[in-house]
């Protein structure tokens, strides 16, 4: 018999068990040392003495993420037999764009439809907390959170859509302010089914558009 996740949470462990000292601050501070003098400034003025270890510790939480597994969250679901759809809307998020370890931020909407496994509402937010913290590509986070819940709750279908401003566009490049990046997953009915797929992007941004 398969354990209960919920009463046994130690018999399915992570699969890289969290680190205790993930993150090399002091490695990250000598970093920023070298790229202060780099683009000419000198690290030792009074403004930017304490820069290295506040960034050194920004990275640290920004990129908590890749220090956790989100399967964590979506192992405590519970047995419900409700086949129809579950959406949450406007998951806030911030991430890093991997090109250029800027900012990127938006929201992210999450439908699927279980089988038989039903999440408490706030995992899916936790999900997209532990995912958006690492670094990042819009396309692929997206398609990281469809996978994730296609394959720990064996739902009928998913569909995960992001909507995202980045800062790699609008402060520097192109300059772009107000562009929004939209990506989507659709798994299992979603894919395959139109009018599954449709009513779930008409919850998504019915009443807004
Ligand atoms: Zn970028």
């Amino acid at each position: 018999m398969a354990p209960d996740p919920d009463l046994d949470p130690d018999t399915s462990p992570a699969p890289h068990a969290p680190d205790p000292h993930p993150v090399d601050l002091p490695r990250i501070e000598r970093a920023v040392r070298e790229i202060l003098a780099a683009v000419g400034e000198d690290p030792q003025r009074e403004g930017l003495l304490e820069t290295p270890a506040r960034v050194a510790r920004m990275y640290a939480e920004l990129f908590s993420g890749l220090h956790a597994d989100p399967r964590t969250h979506l192992r405590k679901f519970f047995r419900e037999q409700y086949d129809e759809l579950v959406l949450v809307r406007d998951i806030s998020f911030n991430s890093m764009c991997e090109h250029h370890l800027l900012p990127f931020m938006g929201t992210a909407h999450i439908g699927y439809i279980p089988d038989g496994k039903v999440l408490g509402l706030s995992k899916l937010a936790r999900v997209v907390e532990v995912v958006s913290k690492r670094p990042q590509v819009q396309e692929r986070m997206t398609e990281t959170i469809a996978n994730l819940l296609m394959e720990e709750l064996n739902a009928k279908g998913v569909a995960v859509v992001v909507e995202a401003t980045h800062s790699c566009m609008t402060i520097r490049g192109i300059r772009k302010p107000g562009s929004l990046c939209v990506t989507s997953a659709m798994k299992g009915l979603f894919r395959a089914n139109l009018s599954s797929r449709s009513e779930v992007m008409t919850l998504i941004y019915g009443g807004r558009r």
